[in-house]
């Protein structure tokens, strides 16, 4: 059992991993930061308008492929991207909290 906490607006945290409410693909996706995980992501520790490098793909080489990148509260969506928001920047949205 992982237990969720939302650390801020835009996030939630569980075991070293954060995760936002991607608004292109309608879920969360996570971002390890955490030690003890081999592939992470750097954080700069801004909880409510946080900034991830390098970019997050998921799905990749998939139909349901979304690549973006998250700087300052705002979420960067690349052009190869499936779904609508692709090319577009938008704030990062609320998350909700998990029972
Ligand atoms: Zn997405």
């Amino acid at each position: 059992m992982s237990e969720f906490l939302k650390v801020s607006k835009v996030m939630l945290e569980s075991n070293g991993i954060y995760f936002i409410e991607c608004p292109g693909c309608k879920y969360l996706h996570p971002l390890h930061v955490g030690s003890q995980h081999k592939i992470r992501w750097d954080f700069d520790g801004n909880l409510e308008k946080p900034t991830f490098s390098p970019s997050l793909m998921v799905n990749g080489g998939h139909s349901r492929q979304c690549h973006s990148f998250i700087r300052n509260g705002q979420i960067q969506f690349l052009s190869d991207c499936h779904h609508a928001l692709a090319g577009k920047t938008v704030d990062l949205p609320e998350v909700e909290e998990l029972e």
